[in-house]
């Protein structure tokens, strides 16, 4: 059987190993295994989030439904064998990172093995990857010096308020005794750049972006907004409540002087020097000021579906090749579906486009 990248609603036709008369003709052209991940618009690919759950042990509210969850299917999720045979071929393809997310990625009963597996796959140029991950800190009191020892590299920490009674009503858990538990954990830990992250809501958290900034300060952190983006499982969000970059950083601006820090790169924050710095401070704009011209990211989804946006409404399914084509034909066919999936990138998310679609999965299934 061979893997088909499935669009919701409807099947697009087969990637070509070798020249056809489909719609992935061009396959035929596309670079062989081994060359960077360049899609159509000349952005090379060396990013890749990899959700290794759709579970977790916070509801935010802009996130996850509180009940009535559709959870992917257990025996759908990705192995360890296989979620590393997928990263042996992307590193070859270039890609320099892989972040680890979710759901809750400190859920999984696997992750330092996880970290410690990939931690070891070297790129074409023999220098190892980087671990990152993103999590929402509950757990890593207990695991941390085990992630660390594996190989993890570099921690973001999502917090959205310091306040209790806040923290319970936006997550839908009194959990924030084991968050911060978990930031103090890493901030003692030696791994740094650490970075705190926040989704900014109106009437919700708008009050304490300064003390978040002052918070990830004192923990040697940086402090990260987010716009809120059509993510929600509920379908919910309102682009009229939405707390923007420009009202962020002029709440900022009544407590300190902001700089611009020049030399983004790929990197989805743009960030500000407080006070001439060394602290900074980072929002990511996706809806006001989308990076889409230099995103260097793909994302795997635990059910081993393929993206190449968060917006996207196309998956690129990896589990036919991996569980039904013999071994020999795995390394070809995960290269295959990369490409195809970079290949198929749009210039831009299109979250500004009157038709503009909500993925059907949320942010927890897609992994953020
Ligand atoms: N559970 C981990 C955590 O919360 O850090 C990792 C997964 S979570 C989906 C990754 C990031 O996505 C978090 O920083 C979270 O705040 C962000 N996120 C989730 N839903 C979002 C939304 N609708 N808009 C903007 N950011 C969102
Ligand atoms: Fe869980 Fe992270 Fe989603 Fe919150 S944002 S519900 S912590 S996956």
């Amino acid at each position: 059987m061979t893997a088909i990248p499935v669009m919701i609603g409807r099947r697009m036709p087969l990637p070509a190993a070798s020249g056809s008369s489909d719609a992935f003709a061009a396959e035929a052209a596309v670079p062989a295994a081994g060359a960077p991940l360049v899609d159509t618009h000349g952005r090379v690919h060396r990013d890749l989030r990899i959700s290794l759950t759709d579970r977790c042990s916070l509801r935010c509210t802009y996130c996850m439904p509180e009940q009535g969850n559709e959870w992917l299917a257990k025996t759908s999720i990705l192995t360890l064998d296989e979620i590393e045979q997928i990263a042996r071929v992307a590193a070859a393809d270039g890609i320099t990172t892989f972040r680890l997310t979710g759901g809750e990625p400190l859920l999984r009963t696997d992750i330092v093995d996880v970290v410690r597996r990939l931690a070891a796959i070297e790129g074409p140029d023999g220098r190892p990857v980087q671990i990152a991950m993103t999590t929402n800190g509950i757990r890593l009191p207990e695991l941390l010096p085990g992630l660390v020892e594996a190989g993890l590299q570099r921690l973001n920490i999502s917090i959205d308020t310091l306040r209790r009674d806040r923290f319970h009503a936006l997550t839908r858990r009194d959990r924030l005794d084991d968050v911060l538990a978990g930031i103090a954990a890493a901030a003692a830990s030696g791994l740094r750049p650490l970075k705190l992250n926040a989704v900014a809501m109106r009437d919700v958290n708008d009050d304490e972006l300064v003390d978040l900034v002052e918070f990830a300060t004192a923990h040697d952190a940086q402090m990260r907004f987010i716009e809120q983006m059509p993510l929600d499982a509920g379908h919910t969000w309102d682009r009229t409540r939405m707390v923007t970059q420009d009202e962020i950083l002029a709440a900022l601006s009544r407590r300190w002087e902001l700089t611009p820090v020049p030399g983004r790169g790929g990197a989805p924050a743009a960030r500000w020097t407080l006070d001439g710095g060394p602290h900074t401070v980072g929002v990511i704009a996706s809806v006001t000021a989308p990076f889409c011209g230099d995103c260097d990211r793909l994302r795997l989804t635990a059910d081993g579906q393929l993206r190449n946006c968060l917006f996207s409404t196309t998956e690129y399914d990896l589990l036919p090749i991996l569980r039904t084509e013999p071994a020999a034909a795995h390394e070809a066919g995960i290269d295959r579906m990369l490409r195809s999936c970079v290949h198929g990138k749009l210039p831009g998310h299109a979250i500004n486009d009157p038709a503009f679609l909500q993925p059907a999965r949320g942010m927890n299934a897609i992994g953020g």
